[in-house]
């Protein structure tokens, strides 16, 4: 049913008059996310500036039984910013504020829209380091990011973005605003409730402010590319870097088509006649930074890499990071369609996985570009292809099935980064099994009774 003027009225009144969208051609931007072949238009899009008018929104539309999908740049990767028909969206973009940072306690507080890059300058002007950087950092929120508990390019050694959240502002689906965690390091009073709302993908509240734990910034770091002329040479290389204790900040895999359309795009110098090639990054003490290049050059070399190239200063060093960012976009533009997977197997299995998706895609006859957080065994693998071509359609799902049930067979996840969404739910008891399922439904049956916040996502 469309939004009665009722409510559209009392937005406005609570919002400001041009901060609630409705005209179709308005809407069309806030349809879609970063997710292929997912649109629906909602019935309005609010652009909510404080917690209170957010409040007030929720507390419209439960007043109507209105859903609410709440967004924040649209840049996901699993359909959880895909409207509902005729819903609200909440949009906080505007609420993007850094509210603080405080040097002596190491930590930052923020709007929820605050662009993700942007948190990452704030902190650096105190000589700071907030570390999970997502491919899409240039745009995509912290509120997203919590959401979907982000990881990023460092994420092997810093871990995610949960690993920085100490404190959130949550408005719950009745309307009411709570403040969950606090500066201090050690809390346990009660439970851990901010961990429930991380990676909860918008469907138990609306997260308004974040308050993130930073860390001095590592005094030196290094740069390397390894090249190679078999796939599973590299993978080989992350597991026996791994293996030989050694935790670098990166472990980056692309393919061949990966690099190939990176090089096309970005026009880099990167080697297109190899089969694969690892961005391998370690940061920390200058001595231990040494040390552990040299370890981890050996190992590439031992384990087939033809060729390891340093980076010659910090400027390569961040050309060549940006290369792996780049690596989605620079692949959706050889076809129409781009369907993003987000598989992640133990470190121990990535070699059969890697060989396991060149051989779907030679079965299926399908193009597939992969690439991935391989050091922390999350892997990518694209499909490139055109949703105007049935057939072809087809063999894609075909693939992407047998590509999840390898990766539950292999004792891995369904996803590593991207989150549930409407993409992966329908492989979700799969993964979880039927009490952890009904007890996650459970969790939200208590907090939202009435399914008002991100109906259809993460379950049916
Ligand atoms: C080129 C590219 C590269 C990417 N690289 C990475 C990567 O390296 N690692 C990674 O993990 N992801 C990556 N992503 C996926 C995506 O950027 C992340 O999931 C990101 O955190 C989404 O942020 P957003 O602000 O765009 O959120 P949206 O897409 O707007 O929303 C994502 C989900 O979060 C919910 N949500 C948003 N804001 C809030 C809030 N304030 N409160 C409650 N719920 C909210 C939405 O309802 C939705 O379910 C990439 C995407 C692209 C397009």
């Amino acid at each position: 049913m469309p939004l009665s003027p009722e409510i559209l009225g009392a937005l406005r009144l609570a919002c400001g008059e041009a901060q609630v969208l409705t005209a179709a051609e308005d809407l069309i931007p806030y349809g879609f996310d970063g997710t292929a072949a997912l649109k629906q238009l909602p019935g309005a899009v609010v652009f909510p500036k404080t917690t209170e008018q957010v409040a007030a929104c929720v507390r419209l539309a439960a007043a109507q039984g209105v859903p609410i999908v709440t967004r924040g740049s649209g840049t996901g990767l699993s359909g959880g910013s895909v409207p509902i028909a005729d819903g609200l969206v909440l949009c906080l973009v505007q609420m993007d504020r850094i509210l603080e940072t405080d040097a002596r306690n190491l930590t930052l507080r923020a709007q929820a829209g605050a662009v993700t890059l942007k948190i990452a300058e704030a902190a650096a002007e105190h000589d700071l380091f907030y570390p999970p950087d997502p491919g899409s950092m240039k745009i995509s929120t912290i509120g997203g990011n919590v959401a979907e508990n982000s990881g990023g390019l460092r994420g092997l050694k810093y871990g995610v973005t949960r690993d920085y959240v100490m404190g959130l502002e949550v408005v719950m689906p009745n309307g009411e605003t709570v403040r969950l965690g606090n500066k201090c390091v050690k809390d346990v009073a009660g439970y851990s409730m901010k961990d429930l709302f991380i990676g909860s993908e918008g469907t138990l509240g609306i997260v308004t402010e974040v308050l993130l734990k930073l860390l001095p910034r590592p005094a030196a770091r290094r740069t390397m590319l390894a090249i190679y002329d078999r796939m599973e040479d590299a993978a080989e290389t992350v597991s026996a870097i791994i293996a030989a204790k050694i935790i670098p900040c990166t472990l980056e895999f692309l393919d061949r088509m990966t690099i190939g359309c990176v090089e096309d795009y970005a026009r880099i110098g990167l080697p297109t006649d190899c089969e694969a090639l690892l961005l391998i990054e370690t940061d920390g003490h200058p001595a231990a930074v040494a040390d552990e290049a040299a370890r981890m050059e050996a190992i590439a070399r031992q384990h087939g890499a033809r060729e390891v190239k340093a980076a010659r200063d910090e400027a390569e060093a961040l050309t060549l990071a940006a290369a792996r960012r780049n690596a989605f976009s620079a692949l959706a533009r050889k076809k129409p369609t781009t369907i993003l997977e987000d598989v992640t197997v133990p470190r121990s299995e990535l070699a059969e996985m890697v060989r396991f998706v060149a051989a779907t895609a030679a079965k299926y006859r399908l193009q597939v570009g992969t690439f991935g957080h391989m050091g922390d065994g999350n892997l990518h693998p694209t499909f490139l292809t055109d949703e105007r071509d049935a057939d072809e359609m087809s063999r894609v799902h075909q693939a992407l099935d047998a590509i999840v049930a390898k990766t539950l067979e292999l004792g891995g996840t369904i996803t590593g980064e991207h989150g549930v969404g409407l993409a992966k739910k329908q492989w979700l008891r799969a993964q979880l099994g039927d009490a952890s399922f009904a007890l996650m439904r459970q969790i939200k049956q208590t907090l939202d009774p009435r399914g008002l916040l991100n109906p259809g996502k993460i379950f049916d």
